[in-house]
Order: structure tokens, then sequence, then C-alpha cells
């Protein structure tokens, strides 16, 4: 029954039955859940780029597994998750309303692996550290330090946490390694965006469109940054990051002190 295409893998649990027509995992009591039996029906019967509809799901793992469509969303979501990538017709015009496409095969669910790609997406504290250090401790995207506060919310301050450039998923999907280029410094807030709603990064003729309509000042700075490998602050920036760090009453006396030099330019 399995395709050539994973003819070299094990589709059989230990007592022999296949994975998709599991209902416990051999020898135990433990469920063997339905995310399970579909993601190992789909890894051994279909190829990437196969078509599978609701029906077929219906015949090769009984009627009681695939239910109503919605629990069926529910169990592809899952799956979806965990680096499975299966458009059905509101992801692709060229889909039926019950027909599915295989693009990516993720996570083997039915081995247990989902636990361990689990584990991958969190950083280690060494990883921690050295994009936090790479990345001047600062949010790539808003440029916002920790504890600061953001512009406009003075109550709400910055929480600085490491996440990922490229989704995993889909660089897995591409084939692509995940290093340390992949991480990136990030607030909370920048953070919680949806990852999956987040383009691509930038091509690099939009960048160099972009980089065209910089002042030639902004140019030769630009340049600079990417000879050092870093963005430099200027004074300004490191007077403004001491400032931050002063009391709470000096930072006052700071800003009374500037307050007022300017009131006194305005005479
Ligand atoms: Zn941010």
């Amino acid at each position: 029954m399995p395709e050539e295409t994973n003819s070299n893998e094990e589709f059989r649990a230990s007592d022999g039955t296949p994975f998709w027509e599991l209902s416990r995992f051999p020898g135990t009591n433990r469920r063997f859940g339905q995310e399970r039996r579909l993601a190992a029906w789909l890894w051994f019967n279909k190829a990437v780029g196969d078509i599978f509809t609701m029906n077929e799901l219906r015949d090769a793992l009984g009627p009681n597994i695939v239910g109503e469509s919605e629990h069926l969303n529910r169990r592809l979501r899952k799956l979806r998750a965990v680096g499975w990538v299966l458009p059905s017709y509101k992801d692709d015009d060229s889909l039926k309303p019950d027909e599915y496409r295989v693009e990516a095969k993720g996570v083997r669910y039915w081995l247990d692996e989902d636990r361990k790609a689990h584990k991958s997406f969190s950083p280690s504290r060494r990883t921690r550290r050295l994009v936090l250090e790479r990345d001047g401790g600062r949010c790539v995207v808003c440029g916002i330090a920790a504890k600061e506060s953001y512009p406009g919310e003075p109550d709400k301050k910055a929480k600085l946490t490491i996440g990922h450039r490229v989704p995993q998923e889909r660089l897995r999907t591409r084939g692509a390694a995940d290093d340390l280029d992949n991480w990136r410094t990030e607030c909370a807030w920048c953070n919680e965006t949806v990852r999956d709603e987040i383009p691509d990064p930038q091509q690099y003729d939009e960048v160099v469109a972009q980089v065209k309509r910089l002042s030639r000042r902004d140019r030769r700075t630009l340049l600079n940054w990417l000879h050092r490998g870093e963005r430099t602050r200027s004074d300004l920036d490191r007077v403004y990051d001491q400032s931050r760090a002063l009391t709470h009453n000096e930072r006052e006396s700071l800003i009374t002190h500037l307050q007022k030099q300017f009131s006194s330019d305005d005479n």
C-alpha cells in the first residue's frame, strides 16, 4: 500500500498494524490520537503535490475518524502547526471545495516527533545571549530596548525576546537550515504578530530600490554599518541610553535642565 516515496520507512507499528489503523499505542492503553493516524496515512499514501479529499480520508481511516469537516479541519490545523503545508480551496483557486493538497510533509506525528520539534523551537540560553548581544539589546523591528516605554504608552514597558526571522516551519518546508542568522531580537509586542502573516523578508531588489531613496549621507552611514556588521549608535543614541540608565529623579532633573535651555532659546 505505501507508495515508493516512503517505502524505505516503517509504516507498521511493532504489532504489525499500519500506523493509520492504530487506536492505541501497541501494548498500552495510551490512545493513538487521530492526528497521528491522519499524519501517518498522508505520509505513506500521498506524495508531495498529491491531492486528497475528505471522502478519501473517510474510506482510508473509517467514518469514525473524520466526522464533521470541522473536526477534520482542527486535525489539519494541528498538522500545519508542525510543518505540514496542506492548502485547501481557500488557499488555492485550483482546488475544489473538498480538496486539499500535500504541499509539504512535516513532523511525523505518529512517532511523537512533535515533542522533539517543539523543543527545538525555543532557543538555547547561549543562542539567546548571542542574539541579544549582536542586536545591541534592541528589538530589531521597532528599535525599543528592554524596559523602555512604547511611544505614547508610558505604562507599557518593553520586554525583549528572541524570535525567528523566517518561521521555522517555513524554513523546514524549504529544506533550509535554521541558524543564528534566523534568530533576531524582538520585543514582546512585535513578536506577538501572528508569524504566518509576516511576509517574507524583503527581496534584494526591493531593498536596493529603498536604498536609492535615501540621502547621500544616509547611504554613507548605511555603508558604514554594513561594513562593521552592526548599526553603530550615534552620540545622541548613546547619551539617550545613558540618560535612561539614570534614576527616576536624576532623569527628571535632566528633563528640567534641558527644558530650561529650550525656554531660554525661545526668548
Ligand atoms: Zn518591537
